[in-house]
């Protein structure tokens, strides 16, 4: 799946909820988080982010391998 990193927080450009086909981005405290059980992985969120915040999970800096979790949790915590 697509996952939004560090690059976000305090950013929250939110230029990827206009773009996301299926609505799966949601607003958190600090950062927006992609629903992976959702995401069809069309990558528009991707290319629309203006700061580079999504990435593809398999290609996340190892530094920011934890917003996978982080995201499973903010999702797990609705
Ligand atoms: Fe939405 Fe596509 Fe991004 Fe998944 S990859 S969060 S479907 S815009």
């Amino acid at each position: 799946t697509y996952v939004i990193a560090s690059a976000c927080i305090d950013e929250k450009a939110a230029d990827c909820v206009d773009v996301c086909p299926v609505d799966c981005i949601a607003e958190g405290p600090d950062q927006y988080y992609i629903d992976a059980d959702t995401c069809i992985e069309c990558g528009a969120c991707e290319a629309a982010c203006p700061v580079g915040a999504v990435f593809w999970d398999e290609e996340l800096p190892e530094e920011e391998k934890s917003f996978i979790v982080k995201a499973e949790e903010f999702y797990k915590n609705r």
